[in-house]
């Protein structure tokens, strides 16, 4: 709260008005499916809820006024606001629906000020408390995949199975609920990034990419891994070389201080070089907290500066067309000297 009010002094706003869920909760410790937050630049912070939730409210959030959505979130604003005295409002324009933003127009009487990813670049910072849950998060991950992964993959067992089996394995572990749908992509269905868990059946030779994460006490982790069932011949062998290679690098060149499109340099050069450029087509990675995703973005558009206390994804691919694909993904945590790796599992070429 303290970081995002020091922001609101620097936009010149009196308070912001936060309806970005994963914002309600970071600054509100409130977690219910309904709230909002009215922030005072000075003093005031009242977090909005309706009748279902006061109870939680009041023990989530003793450092806030709680009050009843039997009014607008407009109306309360505009009364809050003749109250402060708040002339100028802002709102995250990514978080407000256009019809919310016009009842909110409709009633307050001063200057409504559109603002992006305040809250947001407040959170790419992460918190020791956080650090701990994040940590935990990923523990969970390289648990299933050092436990539970080598006996599960096996010749004609279906894509939807393994994501189930894992999705089990990791819940009943103590894991919270799954950070989005299990990506388990066998074969030539590798070669779609995102290749959800499907019907098909893994078959020997083929190159298999998971993609996981779980929630736990509220944050999130996220990891990939590609291993091979059996030979997988010598171009995939080579494509997860210059995978590994480039994550590699990115792993040993990133520090705090560069720009997230300078870590994403690092890793596409090797990838570059070895001429599958064409097929590395999404950006290094992401930061990951109370969301999958979120800020810092590594990319070739990455404009966030890195800083200590950020936690980031690095999971270069290489996606061939009717062939296969490979992406290796770990969390790491940016640091003082570099980075550290929150996620541990090997990135040796496994053969099962
Ligand atoms: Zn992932
Ligand atoms: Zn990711």
């Amino acid at each position: 709260m303290e970081r995002v009010r020091e922001a609101l002094e620097g936009e010149g706003l009196d308070a912001l008005l936060v309806t970005g869920e994963a914002n309600r909760v970071y600054l509100s410790g409130f977690d219910g499916s309904l709230g909002y937050l009215l922030l005072g630049r000075e003093g005031r912070g009242m977090l909005l809820t309706d009748f279902r939730y006061l109870e939680q409210a009041k023990k989530q959030s003793p450092h806030l006024e709680t009050v009843t959505l039997k009014k607008g979130p407009g109306e309360i604003a505009a009364e809050a606001a003749r109250e402060m005295g708040w002339r100028r409002l802002g709102f995250e324009e990514e978080h407000l629906s256009h019809g919310r933003y016009r009842k909110l127009a409709e009633n307050f009487p001063g200057e409504l000020v559109p603002v992006q990813k305040l809250v947001e670049r407040a959170r790419a910072v992460k918190e020791s408390f956080e650090l701990s849950c994040i940590r935990s998060a990923a523990s969970f991950l390289d648990r299933a995949f050092s436990e539970l992964l080598p006996g599960l993959l096996q010749e004609g067992v279906k894509e939807n199975e393994v994501a189930l089996e894992l999705e089990y394995y990791l819940r009943k572990k103590g894991a919270g609920l799954p950070t989005f749908r299990f990506i388990v992509a066998s074969g030539e269905r590798g070669a779609m990034p995102h290749g959800m868990a499907s019907e098909k059946k893994l078959q020997k030779g083929e190159m298999v990419t998971l993609d996981f994460g779980v929630y736990y006490r509220g944050y999130a982790s996220d990891m990939t891994r590609t291993v091979a069932l059996g030979e997988p011949g010598e171009q995939m062998r080579e494509v997860y070389r210059v995978v590994c290679s480039a994550q590699q690098e990115a792993l040993q060149g990133i520090k705090s201080g560069m720009k997230g499109s300078e870590a994403d340099a690092l890793a596409r050069r090797i990838i570059d070089e070895a001429g599958y450029g064409d097929y590395f087509g999404h950006g290094l990675g992401h930061g990951v907290g109370l969301e999958a995703h979120e800020l810092p973005q590594l990319s070739p558009r990455g404009e966030d500066t890195l800083e200590q206390g950020m936690v980031a994804t690095v999971e270069p691919g290489i996606y061939l067309p009717s062939l296969g694909g490979v992406r290796i993904e770990d969390m790491v945590l940016v640091t003082g000297e570099g980075v550290e790796l929150i996620t541990r599992s090997s990135r040796e070429l496994v053969i099962l």
